[in-house]
């Protein structure tokens, strides 16, 4: 798909091509542009500047059975294929989170439990971003905007071990997920209000 996007510093415009899907299956190299953000970032011939093309997008995983829809407004999806996670996502950057989500081998679900209690325990509402899960231990690293840099903030694997306790004792919020849902903190604080 071609767009047309200005540049974010001097206005000039550009032809920037980005498809509207991938199917990493078929594409694996798309998937290390994708999770770098090259895909969907264009360099501004006249200033320099690198701009974020912020346009729809659909990541398809046949072999995770993974499907993340990149969308900036609601979508009506409720039916994905049998047996698939269905994901909506509003930024590129949300896009990268989930994807490196999945790779761990992790839930999502439970990451944006862990996310919750962590800020309650910061007693902060700081937007949490997973980063990665190292070693043998399950360190789970987070970042989040500090004041002039991203801060980090590591998690044992404890605690994704409680959150996902969590939510087995309250499984109507793991039954209210359909569709490409979009599972994040605004998403999960519907339940503890
Ligand atoms: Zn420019």
């Amino acid at each position: 798909m071609e767009y047309r996007p200005r540049c974010s510093r001097c206005g000039s415009e550009r032809r920037v091509e980005v498809p509207q899907s991938v199917n990493v299956a078929l594409a694996a190299e798309m998937k290390e542009r994708i999770c770098s953000g090259e895909l969907f970032s264009w360099t501004c011939p006249h200033c320099g500047t690198v701009n974020l093309l912020q346009v729809p997008f659909l990541y398809h995983d046949p072999a995770e059975h993974l499907m993340i829809l990149l969308s900036a407004t609601p979508v009506s999806a409720e039916d994905v294929p049998e047996g698939y996670i269905g994901r909506r996502v509003r930024t590129v950057g949300e896009l990268i989170e989930k994807i490196k989500i999945f790779d761990a081998g992790l839930d999502d679900l439970v990451i944006e439990m862990c996310k919750y209690v962590t800020c309650q325990e910061l007693a902060r509402d700081v937007a949490l971003r997973f980063l990665r899960m190292d070693g043998a231990d399950g360190e789970m690293t987070f970042a989040y905007p500090g004041r002039d840099e991203m801060e980090l903030v590591a998690l044992g694997f404890n605690v994704y071990e409680d959150c996902a306790g969590i939510l087995r004792r309250n499984p109507q919020i793991r039954d209210s997920v359909r569709g490409l849902a979009a599972i994040d903190q605004h998403w999960l604080g519907r339940f503890f209000r």
